[in-house]
């Protein structure tokens, strides 16, 4: 895997522009007992069920509102614009115009969940407060944000942006897709879910799988753990269209790196018997319904400390008609 690696623009840049069409081919099949219709291992709930089972039960079956954090929303926000910016015609994806893309983005996102403005309050990065113990907040009603104190928190989004511009020239790619969503059922295995942020195809046919992230790379010794997301996409879209994407390629604005990785047949078959050994893990946990807490440094970002039993809290029974949860968007 290299790291810091400048895109060599020429010999990536894709000719091919397609739409971004939802690829769905789950069928409704009865899911296993103890979880509910419709649920679909995703990069982000397979990474939950391995850092504690019951936040992932918190998330994946009860779903839970959470308290949206500062970093998270202005990481979608950074997202949206990227996605925005190749609607833009190649010669008018400026920096400036990436920048004016911003505030409608941010409209958009909170027309949609309002509770987001609790990101943009001050002192909103966590769920907890100084002494540890989790801040109560009502999700129906989201705090009143001042245009001075939104502009501000818009502003910070402005370095992500400058990073990616010198990483990436966007007026020498035509992604093929932008937030793919894709969703594929492995033959006698777990159904898998995911949206890849961009999906390059170079004029020899070639797949490039890319993910923004707009925290910081990893610390040497954790890259492998970074590409888990990234395996999980590649190993979908092989199901999916028969061909292996040629490169996964993560770009950290948060410290202007990037880390990518040729997979091969043997490592994603590896990975795919990974993958079925979790699912089985948690089809087994959802049968007999003991969803354990597993206290990490994980928990300072949870927001379910008043239903863990290891932060004082009490479990809640399961919903009683897991049929009647809404199908989670990714
Ligand atoms: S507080 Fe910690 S142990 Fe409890 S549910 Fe959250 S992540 Fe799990």
């Amino acid at each position: 895997m290299a790291k810091n690696e400048t895109l060599a623009k020429d010999a990536t840049r894709s000719d091919v522009v397609e739409s971004s069409p939802d690829v769905t081919v789950l069928p409704s099949a009865e899911p296993p007992p103890g979880l509910p219709r419709g649920i679909a291992l995703s990069p982000s709930r397979a990474s939950d069920f391995l850092s504690c089972p019951l936040l992932f039960r918190y998330r994946a079956i009860d779903r839970f509102p959470e308290k949206p954090s500062s970093a998270a929303a202005r990481g979608s926000l950074v997202h949206s614009v990227l996605e925005d910016l190749f609607d833009l015609p190649a010669p008018a994806r400026t920096l400036d115009a990436a920048t004016e893309l911003l505030m409608p983005a941010w409209e958009r996102m909170v027309d949609r969940q309002p509770s987001l403005t609790f990101a943009v309050a001050a002192g909103s990065d966590r769920a907890v407060d100084a002494e540890g113990d989790q801040a109560q907040v009502d999700l129906d009603r989201p705090p009143n944000v001042s245009a001075k104190e939104l502009a501000r928190w818009i502003r910070g989004a402005e370095p992500l942006l400058r990073t990616y511009f010198n990483l990436e020239d966007p007026q020498h790619l035509e992604p093929a897709s932008r937030e793919l969503r894709i969703e594929v059922e492995l033959a006698d295995g777990p159904p898998l879910r995911g949206i890849v942020d961009r999906v390059d195809i170079a004029p020899n046919g070639l797949k490039r799988v890319v993910d923004y992230k707009t925290g910081r790379s990893p610390g040497e010794g954790f890259e492998q753990r970074a590409m888990f997301q990234m395996r999980f996409y590649a190993l979908m879209l092989w199901r999916l269209h028969g061909s292996i994407p040629k490169r996964l390629q993560l770009i950290y604005l948060g410290d202007s790196q990037i880390l990518h990785y040729d997979p091969s047949e043997q490592e994603l078959l590896a990975f795919e018997r990974t993958l079925r050994a979790l699912w089985d893990a948690i089809t087994k946990v959802a049968e007999s319904g003991d969803w354990q807490p597993r206290p990490s440094r994980m928990c300072g970002w949870c927001d379910h400390h008043d239903r863990c039993p290891t932060k004082g809290g009490t479990i809640p029974n399961l919903p009683t008609d897991l049929n009647l949860i809404p199908k989670p968007v990714a």
